[in-house]
């Protein structure tokens, strides 16, 4: 039905009549006293236009076709807006009922027809004025509720996409005083990044589910100051069709509530001398980490940590110094973990928090491993701690020395829950501190035995290079497409007097943890560089010499210097050599390796990703590493070609190195059908027992002088396998060449 065009600003009455001359007299008269007027022929159609056009008051007959005005009347006190319009309900003289039901649907006055247009021309005119007025006193109250409250409001009409806010609610966003009304985006983007996307789908769910909701999230003020804010909403349904019309939330800004709050939590679960985690929080935390490691079949180390003699120190410099003592030992111990995190990490996983510690009280503190690879870890743990402990600390004007006894248990062999675990790892401290104290010791003791077995072996490394223990063998590479021989590997061996032959897999990752790859590695670079030098004289044509490096090494901030001197000193041409890196140790600390490697191959050097195919094969890392060549893992060639998987992975390796611009070459080729293969698939190069295994330096001599005497023919691959060769390879562990 029509609505008479005037004054916007004009009050909006609905007329709902199904007689159009009623309708029309009605509808004269309240134009005189000055209203617009919407009109509407049938019960339906005053639902709807009501909807749509929120009329300041309503006058409907009873007896409306379609929906009878009592429906109508109820269905409008239900509508949102509808809840305090004045509604003047037609009714009949002759219904003795209808008073009844008009008032039962919450009509607020009645006409009783045939209608006297000038009596209702003053009751209209008195109704708006009552109303307007108790509308206003409604506002304020509400306003004043809020003020009072600090809650704010604000109201999202979806139709046009209009978010009104109330004065506090501007006021606690920060938004400009004149601001009246934002889109939702502009409503969004005052919420923190962190949680836009979360309130975001709060609210579609809202809207979807027609369900009221709270949620909390930060926002970001224009001057820049962060707030939390806590809203609470309801979505607004529109009574004909039941779609959402409006969400209408309520806002507190609750940022000091929290912030006392998270002072609460902190009181509780942390110690407020050293900022640890305290006992009641380190038990939830253990209780935690078991329950994920028994899902996981995980290992947990739970390490009890006391100080020796740490009442003396107390006693002797007072309590302030012995607290001082404390918060040294605490950042420490912290750091240790950290450090330990840092190597047993993979790159994945970098961000998580593996390691916790805690102070239970006094001298003692706990530490927790997670996610363990190993006993061993344990035991580097341990070990680290006591050489970080042992250090003298500075306390005040005075030099003070603590050291700590440390017991250690390990889930699930010596406990099942945190009790069991904790007093276990607490009776293993005090047979450290009865072994003599500054030690650890295992609950378990056959991993003590283990413990002990490998600090001997660590023991023995660290004299190997004083006591001339530490040996290179080199076995040649060559290039597939002429067979001619192109490079040789270094690899590192070691002889022990009383442990014989010691396999590389078993000495050098124990090198890598206690860092004594750093020593290790420069020596076998320095021998390597300068017997490389001395082959030079005798092979003419070009060889490149490839070594191997460890992933500690590449955090040496001098590497690319030492590396530089190395060049000078021995006259090689960093394009001679070539350093060999495993994914694992490039992926570990990716962002820095970048650094350094970017300045070794500026220099020249060439860098080749050993073992590929067995880590994370990164393509995006892979590329921005200024890499040269890629080295298929041994495991992919030894089923080549008759493994499909193999010979598929083999392939696909070399077409995806050499898209990226990579040389490849092949490790671990022992027969003719592998290097068959690898030449059709297009390798470059090979290494392997069918050219050679690794030798003695004055093997690989006499290996180069029978090149040098067989050129300029290209040597066939097989001349490479001389009995003389073979003889001077390694085998795993303990037995001799
Ligand atoms: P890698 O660098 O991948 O070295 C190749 C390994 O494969 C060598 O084992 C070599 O003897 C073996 N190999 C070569 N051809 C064949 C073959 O045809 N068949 C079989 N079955 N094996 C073959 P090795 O010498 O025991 O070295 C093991 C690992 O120890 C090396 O793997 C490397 O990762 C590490 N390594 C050796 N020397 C050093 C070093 O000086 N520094 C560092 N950081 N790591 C080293
Ligand atoms: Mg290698
Ligand atoms: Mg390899």
């Amino acid at each position: 039905m029509s609505e008479t065009a005037a004054d916007p600003n004009q009050c909006l009455a609905l007329v709902a009549d199904s007689d159009d001359t009623v309708r029309e007299r009605i509808k004269s008269m309240l134009m005189q006293i000055g209203y617009r007027v919407r009109e509407a022929a049938d019960g339906l159609k005053a639902l709807e236009a009501f909807s749509d056009a929120c009329p300041q008051l309503v006058l409907l007959d009873a007896s409306l076709p379609k929906m009878d005005g009592y429906a109508v009347c109820e269905n409008l006190r239900r509508h949102p807006q509808g809840a305090r319009v004045p509604i003047l309900l037609m009714i009949d003289p002759d219904d003795p009922q209808s008073l009844k039901k008009g008032y039962e649907a919450g009509a607020t006055n009645f006409e009783i027809k045939p209608i006297q247009l000038e009596i209702l021309g003053y009751r209209v005119r008195y109704r708006a004025h009552a109303n307007a007025t108790r509308e206003t006193a409604r506002i304020v109250e509400v306003a004043e509720i809020q003020r009072s409250a600090h809650l704010g409001s604000w109201r999202w009409e979806l139709q046009h996409n209009r978010v009104e806010w109330s004065s506090l609610g501007r006021q606690i966003f920060g938004l400009p005083e004149h601001t009246i009304e934002t889109t939702h985006e502009g409503f969004l983007i005052h919420v923190h990044p962190g949680d836009r996307a979360h309130v975001c789908e709060t609210h579609i769910e809202a809207l979807k589910s027609k369900q009221a909701f709270a949620v909390e999230y930060r926002i970001i003020r224009p001057d820049g100051v962060q707030r939390v804010i806590r809203e609470q909403a309801e979505v607004i349904l529109n009574p004909v069709s039941g779609r959402a019309m409006v969400l209408r939330a309520t806002i507190q800004d609750v940022t000091e509530l929290r912030q006392a709050q998270e002072r609460i939590r902190y009181l509780a679960f942390y110690d407020s001398l050293t900022g640890l985690l305290n006992r009641q929080a380190f038990q939830q935390e253990l209780q935690r980490s078991l329950y994920f490691a028994d899902r996981h079949d995980g290992m947990i180390g739970v390490l009890f940590v006391d100080l020796d003699n740490f009442k003396r120190i107390n006693d002797t410099l007072g309590h302030a110094m012995g607290d001082a003592l404390l918060k040294v030992v605490a950042d420490r111990l912290q750091r240790n973990v950290r450090k330990f995190d840092f190597l047993a990490r993979s790159q994945n996983d970098a961000q998580e928090d593996r390691g916790r510690v805690a102070r239970l009280g006094g001298d003692e503190f706990v530490l927790m491993l997670t996610d363990m690879e190993s006993i061993e870890v344990a035991a580097t743990v341990a070990e680290r701690l006591l050489n970080l402990l042992n250090q003298p600390v500075q306390v005040g004007e005075y030099e003070v020395a603590v050291t700590p006894s440390i017991g250690i248990s390990i889930y699930p062999h010596d406990g099942q829950d945190v009790d069991h675990l904790l007093r276990n790892a607490d009776m293993a401290m005090y047979q450290a501190k009865e072994t003599g104290k500054n030690t650890y010791r295992f609950y378990n003791e056959s991993m003590n035995a283990r413990a002990l077995q490998r600090l001997d072996l660590e023991h023995k490394l660290r004299q190997a290079l004083e006591n001339d223990e530490l040996s290179l063998y080199y076995q040649p590479q060559v290039d597939l497409s002429t067979g001619a021989l192109v490079g040789v590997e270094a690899l590192l061996r070691w002889h022990n007097p009383s442990l014989g032959w010691v396999a590389p897999e078993d000495f050098i990752p124990l090198a890598e943890e206690t860092g004594l790859i750093v020593p290790i590695g420069n020596w076998v670079l320095q021998l390597a560089c300068r017997q490389k030098k001395i082959w030079e004289t005798q092979y003419s044509k070009p060889l490149r010499l490839a070594v191997n490096l460890g992933g500690l090494q590449l955090r040496q901030s001098d590497l690319a210097s030492f590396i530089e001197r190395l060049l000078e000193e021995t006259g090689l041409r960093a394009s001679d050599l070539e350093l060999e890196l495993t994914e694992q140790s490039l992926m570990a600390n990716a962002e820095d390796n970048l650094d350094i490697l970017s300045r070794l191959s500026g220099m020249g050097v060439s860098l080749s990703v050993d073992d590929f195919g067995t880590g994370y094969s990164s393509l995006r890392y892979l590329k921005r590493f200024r890499l040269n060549k890629l080295k298929i893992d041994q495991s992919f060639i030894k089923k080549v070609p008759y493994s499909a998987d193999n010979a598929a992975i083999t392939s696909t390796i070399i077409t995806l190195a050499h898209t990226l611009g990579l040389k490849v070459i092949a490790e671990g080729v022992e027969t003719d059908a592998q290097q068959s293969f690898l030449r059709s698939h297009g390798c470059d190069e090979a290494q392997g027992y069918l050219y050679g295994q690794p030798m003695t330096t004055d093997d690989f001599t006499a290996f180069l002088l029978r090149h040098e005497e067989n050129r300029p023919d290209a040597a066939e691959p097989q001349d490479a396998r001389t009995p003389k060769a073979a003889s001077a390879s390694i085998t795993r562990s303990g037995r001799t060449p």
